[in-house]
């Protein structure tokens, strides 16, 4: 709306409400962008954006085990529920296919192009090479998928840290 100049305020009112509701800041309310509502960057929307992505990835993931073949060389895992990164890190299995270390440098390059979130900024600024460890570490991946003859293995998914409750 901001753009074809229906509105002077540019910020987003979803987030305003959601906001609102709970009696937090509205200072800093992000713009009212299409791709902006349309994620779980928006406070208004994050929890319904969740559920819709969560839905959408079990169907996808069922579709591809049920395309699995007795004769494939792939095996799925799905971790616990608590399990973090680190905790899958310390089976044998993981480790031959990937080092601990290996596995932190990389994270960290692909870590260094994701968004640092505001609630994130003071551990990053006290660290920035410990802040992507942690970050990766501490995560869970949903499904695993592991093919050993070529020494591969496939985060299919992370969950968000809003899942987890
Ligand atoms: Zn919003």
């Amino acid at each position: 709306m901001a753009k074809i100049k229906q509105r002077s305020d540019v910020s987003c009112r979803l987030c305003k409400r959601a906001r609102d509701q709970c009696s937090a800041s509205t200072g800093n309310l992000p713009e009212d962008t299409y791709g902006h509502i349309n994620s779980a960057f928006c406070d208004g929307m994050a929890t319904t954006v969740t559920a819709a992505h969560r839905v959408i990835w079990r169907r996808l993931y069922a579709s591809i085990q049920a395309a699995h073949t007795p004769t494939s060389i792939l095996r799925f895992v799905t971790p616990d529920k608590e399990s973090s990164m680190s905790t899958l890190w310390q089976e044998e299995e993981f480790k031959q296919i990937c080092s601990r270390e290996s596995l932190t440098e990389e994270a960290a390059n692909i870590g260094k192009t994701m968004i640092v979130k505001e609630h994130e900024r003071a551990r990053y600024d006290f660290d920035p090479t410990m802040f992507y460890a942690n970050r990766f570490w501490n995560r869970s991946p949903d499904d695993i998928v592991i093919n050993k003859n070529h020494r591969t293995l496939y985060i299919l998914e992370f969950k968000q840290s809003s899942d987890r409750n």
